[in-house]
Parts: C-alpha cells; sequence; structure tokens
C-alpha cells in the first residue's frame, strides 16, 4: 500500500461517503499536497482493479466511488444535489437470495438505487432563500 491508496481509501472509508474521483483527489491534497490529479484517478483506477472499490454509476453523470463492503447495500440517491447515501435495509438480502434461486445466471454483483431528495434539499424547498 502506497500512501496515496491509503489516503484514497481513508477518502472512501468514511461512513456514507460515495466521492468522485474529484472529491478523492481534494481529500487526497489536504493530506499529501503534492499528489497529482493524474496519480489519484490511476490508482483509483488500480483500487478497482484490484477490488478494493467499486464504480458506481447513478445515473448522475460521473462515477462515484463506494469502499467495497462485504455487505451489499442499495443507495439513496439525491436528484437535486447529487447525494449518494447507503441505506440498509433487512430484506436485501433475501432479495438477493431470491434472486440467486430465481435465476440459472452466476450472479457476480448487484445495484439497487432510490432517487428522491435529501433532507438539506427539501428544507430548501420548504424554505427557498430571500433573495
Ligand atoms: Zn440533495
Ligand atoms: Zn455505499
Amino acid at each position: 500500500m502506497t500512501p496515496q491508496r491509503l489516503a484514497i481509501l481513508d477518502a472512501l472509508l468514511r461512513p456514507d461517503r460515495h466521492p468522485t474521483a474529484d472529491e478523492i483527489y481534494t481529500d487526497v491534497r489536504r493530506v499529501s499536497p503534492t499528489t497529482s490529479r493524474a496519480t489519484v484517478y490511476k490508482t483509483v483506477e488500480t483500487l478497482k482493479t484490484l477490488g478494493e472499490l467499486r464504480e458506481l454509476d447513478l445515473g448522475l453523470g460521473r462515477a462515484h466511488y463506494d469502499a467495497v463492503d462485504p455487505s451489499a447495500h442499495p443507495h439513496v440517491v439525491c436528484v437535486r444535489c447529487g447525494k449518494v447515501d447507503d441505506v440498509r435495509i433487512k430484506g436485501f438480502d433475501r432479495l438477493l437470495e431470491e434472486a440467486r434461486r430465481a435465476s440459472d445466471f452466476v450472479l457476480e454483483s448487484e445495484r439497487l438505487e432510490f432517487f428522491g431528495r435529501c433532507p438539506a434539499c427539501v428544507a430548501l424547498l420548504s424554505n427557498p432563500p430571500l433573495s
């Protein structure tokens, strides 16, 4: 593990963080100001190949990254600001089991996303700032 890799994983492992590559870059620069954007992007690719993180395409036009979590989990995505949170649902493991049973495929991964508005965006809508 190089210090850059550690800094990137550190940025990812904070709970409920699903940063974009640019956000990872900003975080890594805080710890290690000389790291280049190219190094961060290359390291993100390497960690993806190694299976340490996974890329989430949430339909927002940019990739978000999630540290690989042994327990699969769905996400909630804010359609207004793009905030991504984990959502822990008891039935999700059962759903995966059932998908495995119901399909003759060898299933390798899964994704489930819910879309809506985060609390901050809901608050903003009910109390629009005075302009
Ligand atoms: Zn939002
Ligand atoms: Zn997640």
